[in-house]
């Protein structure tokens, strides 16, 4: 161990809490070391963050909600790829001498794409224009379960464009969404592939999607990930994730025009994000970032209030106008009381107190399909591109019936609302 490594972490550890990662960016982030995020992440917070908290260890303030504060809104559309692993736990003040930190402490420019279309025909439909139904189906613990998916899209598959086969959904390991999504495929319906960069570094992700692709998958929604319920929550580097859905989609986006030429397919590339995250210009700025990054589509968190969609999503189309709509509200259709205590759980949720209400009631399926209506009819008439349904205990003959219907409720609520959609590639 050198004397410059023991001086810098002894100096740094005192002023930044620094957790020797040997690639130093804390000029780029207002001297905050991003590092004690618990997930690592170096270009952003992860969209659990409610009232500036950590999601993953709510004491904790999160620590790029004070970086972002710092910055007061200076936009930085420029990436910081993820840490070398052979510079963990060395000296930065060397590695900023000899340059082997360039690549990593170094922000980089991102790739224009725009040109390029994608070759999915939920992005054509949303090209269009064109109201959007896609439908959360988490991937079964073994293939056993694989014959309930099939139940569901023998039932569904009339009424849904696409499928999210969630891999690991609340932390819990399951099949992948590609073993899940060739029972999706096979009832003539495009599956959203799942990539957390939890689970990938840059090499296994970009050959995972590729194996996707000539599998015949076009639409890939990439996230950071949940801390998996398992793992002990603490700050340490032997715990940050690989990547984060920034670096990911980054990865993907630089890889368009090869695919493209090579394979003759390009994936449609989403992200996720959550209008409840607060501060609420930092949610924002946080989609943006990944628009730049490459993400093309957009899966919101749970909404349980459309006041605050409306407001967040007014603030996302600002100066935006002329771009197509591509944000997919995700609604939650409650029918289980038991359920309903775990989407209270999930990180980064906001429950909004009219559902809790709704839950204390005899009637509650009932009631609760009537406020699934009534939050899918407000998100569409301020402009969201479809919904995204996510089951929470409700029998099958009532989704059906939201699924029956939402499409001619959207028209009319479109109607109501003066809206036209503008054809446009993506
Ligand atoms: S960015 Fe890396 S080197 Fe800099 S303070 Fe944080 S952990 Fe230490």
């Amino acid at each position: 161990m050198s004397l410059v490594y023991k001086a810098e972490k002894w100096m740094k550890e005192k002023m930044f809490g620094c957790q020797t990662c040997g690639q130093c960016i804390l000029s780029h982030t207002k001297m905050i070391c991003p590092m004690n995020c618990p997930k690592g992440l170096r270009n952003g917070p992860c969209g659990g963050t409610l009232d500036g908290k950590c999601e993953v260890i709510p004491e904790l303030d999160c620590v790029w909600t004070n970086i972002e504060k710092k910055k007061a809104g200076a936009k930085d559309l420029k990436i910081h790829l993820p840490p070398k692993e052979e510079l963990l736990n060395t000296a930065s003040y060397v590695n900023l001498v000899n340059g082997k930190d360039k690549a990593t402490r170094l922000p980089h420019d991102f790739v224009d794409t725009r040109h390029i279309a994608a070759s999915s025909k939920l992005a054509d439909k949303m090209g269009r224009g064109e109201f959007v139904v896609t439908l959360e189906i988490p991937s079964p613990l073994n293939p056993d379960g694989l014959s309930r998916v099939e139940k569901i899209m023998a039932r569904t598959r009339e009424h849904v464009d696409a499928v999210n086969t969630t891999t690991n959904a609340g932390g819990v390991p399951s099949l992948h969404s590609t073993e899940t999504g060739k029972v999706v495929m096979d009832h003539g319906v495009e599956s959203i592939i799942q990539f957390c960069g939890r689970d990938h570094d840059k090499d296994d992700f970009l050959g995972e999607v590729e194996k996707a692709m000539d599998m015949g998958y076009r639409n890939f929604l990439l996230l950071t990930g949940d801390w998996l319920p398992q793992d002990e929550r603490k700050v340490a580097q032997q715990t940050w994730f690989p990547m984060d859905s920034s670096q990911m989609i980054h990865f993907a986006n630089q890889q368009l025009e090869d695919w493209q030429s090579r394979l003759g397919t390009v994936p449609f590339v989403g992200c996720a994000a959550n209008p409840f995250s607060s501060p609420m210009d930092i949610s924002v700025e946080r989609l943006a970032f990944k628009r730049a990054a490459g993400a093309r589509f957009c899966q919101t968190q749970a909404i349980t209030h459309v006041p605050t969609f409306a407001e967040w999503y007014q603030q996302v189309r600002a100066a935006r106008e002329d771009d197509p709509k591509l944000t997919i509200p995700s609604l939650p259709l409650v029918g289980s009381k038991k359920l309903f205590q775990v989407l209270c759980r999930l990180p980064g949720v906001y429950v909004d107190p009219s559902l809790h209400a709704i839950m204390e009631r005899d009637d509650f399926q009932r009631a609760s399909l009537d406020w699934a209506f009534g939050i899918a009819e407000g998100v569409i008439e301020v402009g969201a591109a479809g919904v995204h349904v996510m089951n929470f205990g409700m029998p099958p003959a009532m989704i059906d019936e939201f699924l029956t219907q939402i499409r001619g409720r959207a028209q009319e609520a479109r109607t109501r609302a003066g809206l036209q959609f503008q054809p446009t590639k993506v």
